[in-house]
Parts: structure tokens; C-alpha cells; sequence
């Protein structure tokens, strides 16, 4: 077959440009393609950028555990200088709240135990010393501001917290983005922007390339689609979405950053810090502000949107988010201008993403990072790499999944997890805590 790279890579967001880097170690010629002016631009670029390990899963922990290591050791593990500098990651820890709503903790603290994560119980006194613009008071269940409980303390209180030390934030998504851009150039991988992909090419049975907008042919034998929350359009353009058991879509969402109250430095003295109470996690954000998203709770409608036709401006979800989070913090101020990001997730239909090839041979995807995998992309790339490899060697990974190697953690898991055909992990949260 004739070929301008050994592999085209739909999308150069934080997973695409990871992928590439990893299969350009390996040796392949690999091109990315995306239709936006450079990279991470999409998703990535409104990513909160949490690397935390607790998951509803054990295999999903475990993944999200190894992360930490990966942004520890971000330049070794990259190898390149960037000129534009090197993404910083802040390891400031990840407090959760215990609740009913999540069983205090027991099952994801047994989770932590199995795969040696380490964590520290918090009274509710040890936590409001840590972070002493909080109350303990329970608000449960999460509602909506025009609901008349709103804002009312159920009568009870919360019985502490857990401290996660491996986890934290970095503070640049995009800017992490461009070092693995960087990284895989260093390698002889090619980035190319401004590039729509209009169709998968398909030849004698198998994915042959990618015709992009304007009609230019560009030939491969490996496609893979990280087009994030695109993912679903990409896929049906290789005509594979019969042969998934899991599906992904394109979910608004929008994350407020505020004001820290006056007093204290959240910047620079606060952590990740998640509420299952009041629906909302934290985490500091530049210029001492505290970046605030939403837990999904039940009582809000969920915005399932077409990615080419959203509405980017703040809504009323902003307004709510501030407002749960307020309940928390007191003193936080609600600001008549709003600010923060306005993205989509792309999610799969149990929340946990595909990484895994498809029934059209030489076509893969790495999709559905449903608002949770931006920790993971290196790793994810890794993954990639391994499961494009045996495959295109022969491989047959539906049968036979493929192990990866968890080396920081020395753990293994089974790509079997992330397969497409997988029945819906019911262990799942079904939001964004994965
Ligand atoms: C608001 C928000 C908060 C988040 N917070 C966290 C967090 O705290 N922690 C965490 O771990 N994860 C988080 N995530 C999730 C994480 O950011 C994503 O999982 C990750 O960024 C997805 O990367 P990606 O490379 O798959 O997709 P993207 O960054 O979306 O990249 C896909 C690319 O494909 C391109 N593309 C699409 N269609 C085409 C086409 N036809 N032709 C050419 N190019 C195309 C797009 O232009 C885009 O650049 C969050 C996500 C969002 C939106």
C-alpha cells in the first residue's frame, strides 16, 4: 500500500499529541492532523487539568495513580526543551469529603489500599484548620437554587475527610500539550493544522488514510481517531459505530473561576478538593481564584450538544456551580461577571473512555475521555502505542487483550477494560469522577 506516514492521528489534543510521541519512540512516522491553528486548541484547552487517583474503578485508580508519577517527572519523561517552558505541575494534594453520597469513602479507601496509594484520614477539625474558609455542615442532596431547600444545612454534619498526597494540578494544559507536540517533533513526528478531516479513506477492507476538506489525500495503513469530543463524527465517517457496545457524545459543561474569600490565599494554601455534598470540586486557580466544576449531580438536566453548534457563553450552570460551592465556603463571594471556560466533555456511555481498535482494521480510537483523562494522556499514548503495535502485528486484542505495564505503581492492567465490546461498568460514578 502506498504511504506518506506509517500512521495519521485525527486531533492534537493533549491524548493525540501523546499518542504520537509515543509511537514516534517506537519508530513510527506519524502525522497529526487538526482542523484548529495549533495544538490544543479543543478540549484540552478548557481542561481543569486535576490529576487525582481516586476512581470508581480499581483498573481506573490504578491508571490515574501511575499519572502522578508521569507530571512529577514531566521533563524527564519528555526529554525536549520547549521554548515556550515546561508545564508545571502543582502537587498541592486532593481532599475529599466523606458522605453518605459516597459511603464515606469505604469502597474507593479499599480501592486505595489494593493498589498502595496512600491517603490520610482528616476530622472535620483537622480539615477547617487546613482549610479554615470551610464549614462542615451537610446541605445533601444536591439541588437546584430555585428549589426552596437550597441552601439549607440538613441538620447533620460531615464526618471529615480524606487526604490524597499524589495528586494536584497543572497549572497549563495547552502549554503541556506543546511539549509533547514538542517531544514527538523531536522524534520525526509531523504536526499539521488548519487541516479538516472530511472523510477516512477506506481500501481493500482496511483504513488506508484521511481526505481532508479541499479533497487532499493523505495515505496511511493506522488511522486513529482522538478527535475528542468529535469522536463520534469521526467514527462514523469509518463507518465503525456498529461494532461498538459503548458509544460516545459531546456534553456541555462550564467551570467558574471566583474570587478566593478575603483572608486567605487559596492559591497558594488550598488543594483539589472534592464535594460530593454539595455537587462541586475545587481546585486553586491563578490569581488566587478557586476554579470551580460540577460532580453531575442527578438533579441537573445534562446538556448533550452537537460539538460544531454550542452555546459558548455562560448560562445559569455557572450561577449554580458558584452558588453549591458557596454553601461550602461562606464567605465566598458570587461575582456579577462571570468567568471561566465554557467546553465540552466527550462522553462514553459509562463515563470510563475506549482506547482500542475497531472492526475496520487499521482504524483505532482513543475516545470518550468523558471530562476525566487529561491525567492519563501520557499514559494513554503509551497504551496506544503498545495496542496499535500488536495489532498491526497480528494481534487479535478482542480476544486476547493486551496487558500494559503500570511501572511506577508495578501493576498490570488489561486493555480489555477500555475495549469498545465491554458490557456498561455498572462500578462506574456515571460523571465525571469516572
Ligand atoms: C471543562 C473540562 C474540564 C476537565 N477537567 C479535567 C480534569 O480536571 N482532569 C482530567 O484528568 N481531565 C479533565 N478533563 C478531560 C480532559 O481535558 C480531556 O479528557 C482531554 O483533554 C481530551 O483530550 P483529547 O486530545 O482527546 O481531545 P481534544 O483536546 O478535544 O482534541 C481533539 C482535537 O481533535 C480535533 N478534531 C476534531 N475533529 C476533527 C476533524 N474532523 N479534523 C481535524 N481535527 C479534528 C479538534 O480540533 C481537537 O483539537 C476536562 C475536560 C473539560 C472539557
Amino acid at each position: 500500500m502506498a504511504k506518506d506516514f506509517d500512521a495519521i492521528i485525527i486531533g492534537a489534543g493533549i491524548i493525540g499529541a501523546a499518542t504520537a510521541y509515543a509511537l514516534a519512540r517506537k519508530g513510527w512516522r506519524t502525522l497529526n492532523v487538526d482542523k484548529l491553528p495549533a495544538a490544543d486548541y479543543g478540549s484540552t484547552s478548557g481542561s481543569c487539568a486535576i490529576i487525582r487517583p481516586y476512581y470508581s474503578t480499581v483498573d481506573g485508580s490504578a491508571l490515574a495513580f501511575e499519572s502522578h508519577y508521569y507530571w512529577r517527572d514531566w521533563p524527564a519523561f519528555l526529554g525536549v526543551e520547549d521554548e515556550r517552558g515546561m508545564a508545571r505541575y502543582v502537587d498541592c494534594g486532593c481532599i475529599v469529603m466523606k458522605t453518605e453520597g459516597n459511603g464515606h469513602l469505604a469502597s474507593i479507601l479499599e480501592t486505595m489500599d489494593r493498589i498502595g496509594c496512600p491517603y490520610e484520614h482528616l476530622s472535620p477539625e483537622q480539615l477547617t484548620a487546613r482549610l479554615p474558609i470551610m464549614n462542615t455542615d451537610s446541605f445533601a442532596p444536591a439541588r437546584s437554587p430555585d428549589d426552596p431547600g437550597f441552601g439549607q444545612p440538613n441538620g447533620k454534619q460531615l464526618s471529615g475527610a480524606v487526604l490524597f498526597p499524589t495528586g494536584g494540578y497543572v497549572t497549563d494544559p495547552q502549554l503541556a500539550t506543546h511539549n509533547l507536540q514538542r517531544a514527538a517533533e523531536a522524534k520525526g513526528a509531523v504536526f499539521r493544522f488548519k487541516a479538516a478531516v472530511e472523510r477516512v479513506l477506506i481500501e481493500n477492507d482496511r483504513a488506508a488514510g484521511i481526505v481532508l476538506e479541499g479533497g487532499e489525500v493523505v495515505r496511511a495503513p493506522v488511522v486513529v481517531n482522538v478527535a475528542g469530543p468529535h469522536s463520534d463524527k469521526i467514527n462514523r465517517m469509518a463507518g465503525v459505530e456498529d461494532g461498538m457496545k459503548i458509544k460516545t457524545r459531546a456534553l456541555r459543561h462550564e467551570v467558574a473561576h471566583v474570587p478566593s474569600p478575603a483572608g486567605f490565599d487559596f492559591e497558594a494554601n488550598g488543594t483539589v478538593y472534592s464535594d460530593n455534598d454539595v455537587a462541586t470540586y475545587i481546585r486553586p486557580e491563578i490569581g488566587n481564584h478557586i476554579l470551580v466544576g460540577s460532580e453531575d449531580p442527578e438533579c441537573d438536566t445534562r446538556e448533550w450538544v452537537d460539538p460544531d453548534d454550542f452555546n459558548r457563553e455562560f448560562t445559569d450552570q455557572w450561577t449554580t456551580q458558584v452558588m453549591r460551592i458557596a454553601q461550602r465556603i461562606p464567605d465566598l463571594g458570587v461575582p456579577s461577571r462571570a468567568k471561566g471556560v465554557v467546553e465540552l466533555y466527550d462522553v462514553s456511555d459509562d463515563w470510563i473512555p475506549i482506547y482500542d481498535k475497531s472492526d475496520l482494521p487499521g482504524f483505532y480510537m482513543a475516545v470518550g475521555s468523558s471530562g476525566n483523562q487529561f491525567k492519563n494522556a501520557p499514559i494513554a499514548g503509551e497504551m496506544m502505542a503498545d495496542l496499535i503495535e500488536a495489532c498491526e502485528n497480528g494481534r487479535d486484542h478482542d480476544r486476547d487483550p493486551i496487558p500494559f505495564r503500570l511501572r511506577y505503581i508495578d501493576r498490570t492492567v488489561s486493555l480489555g477494560f477500555y475495549s469498545r465490546r465491554r458490557e456498561i461498568n455498572e462500578s462506574s460514578s456515571f460523571s465525571v469522577l469516572g
